[in-house]
């Protein structure tokens, strides 16, 4: 019978997937990818392997969702071991949750496997702890995409009043509304924030700046990118460890 592995593929440094997720795509008969994990992985498949993708990008679906869950159906019902590749984590922002649900309904066996998230990792390439003893006691991840037809932010922006870290994901074309946002709840133009583009890869880009010039600063950077608003983005100037060595 077959089964179907929900895998992240980690945020973009091949060395940051997991061992398993390397055993698995390794086995596959098929995988199934978004843009968003690195096409290298690829290569490590056996030959044969099948590749079908399905892109996404910065969460503009190009095929949208319930095509995807019925390929990855179509394609447990053909063959053996089927990897359903995701960036990161499978279970942040990537709808793994769903792809599950449609192969649970149908019968279908699966497995989760867990990944790196850009969602902390972009962040660690750059040198900025999501959590910093004194500085930040939690972290929070949150979508910044939101649908252009909705007239009302589902963001809870009230609860961001305090000093935890805020990782903002598929917030690009956001910013300014973003940033605008926390000022208007009462941080200061000043508070420290960062745009890291590709992170942990050797296109890594991070441009730090305050909530008043980041918008400006930011300007033209590509995606993937996440935005980190919190003080621990002042840690980089100590802790930047990746940029030059990559
Ligand atoms: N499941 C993924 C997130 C999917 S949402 C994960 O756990 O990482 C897609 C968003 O993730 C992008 O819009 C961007 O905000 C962020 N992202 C993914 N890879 C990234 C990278 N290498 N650097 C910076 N941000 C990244």
């Amino acid at each position: 019978m077959a089964k179907v592995y929900l895998t992240g593929a980690g945020p973009g440094d091949l060395e940051l997937m997991t061992v398993k997720a390397l055993r698995v795509v390794r086995e596959a008969d098929v995988i199934i990818y978004d843009r968003l994990a690195n096409p290298d992985i690829l290569q490590e498949a056996k030959s044969g392997c099948e590749f079908v993708y399905v892109g996404k990008e910065d969460g503009r679906h190009i095929m949208p969702q319930d095509d995807i869950n019925e390929a990855i159906y179509q394609n447990a019902l053909k063959y053996e071991t089927v990897v359903r590749l995701k960036g990161g984590d499978p279970f942040v922002f990537g709808r793994g949750g769903e792809e599950a649900a449609y192969l649970y309904e149908r019968g279908v066996k699966f497995e989760i496997i867990p990944g790196i998230t850009s969602a902390i990792s972009a962040p660690a390439y750059a040198g900025i702890p999501v959590t910093h003893r004194g500085v930040a006691v939690s972290f929070r991840v949150v979508t910044a995409h939101e649908s252009p037809n909705k007239k009302e932010s589902q963001i809870p922006w009230e609860n961001f009043k305090t000093d935890d870290t805020i990782v903002f994901l598929m917030g690009l074309h956001n910013l300014p509304k973003i940033t605008k946002k926390l000022i208007e709840i009462g941080k200061n133009k000043d508070y420290p924030c960062a745009v890291i583009s590709k992170g942990t890869t050797k296109d890594q880009l991070v441009v730090v700046g305050t909530l008043e010039n980041i918008v400006e600063k930011a300007e033209g950077v590509p995606t993937p990118a996440l935005i980190i608003v919190g003080k621990v983005v002042e840690l980089r100037e100590q802790l930047k460890w990746f940029e030059g060595h990559a």
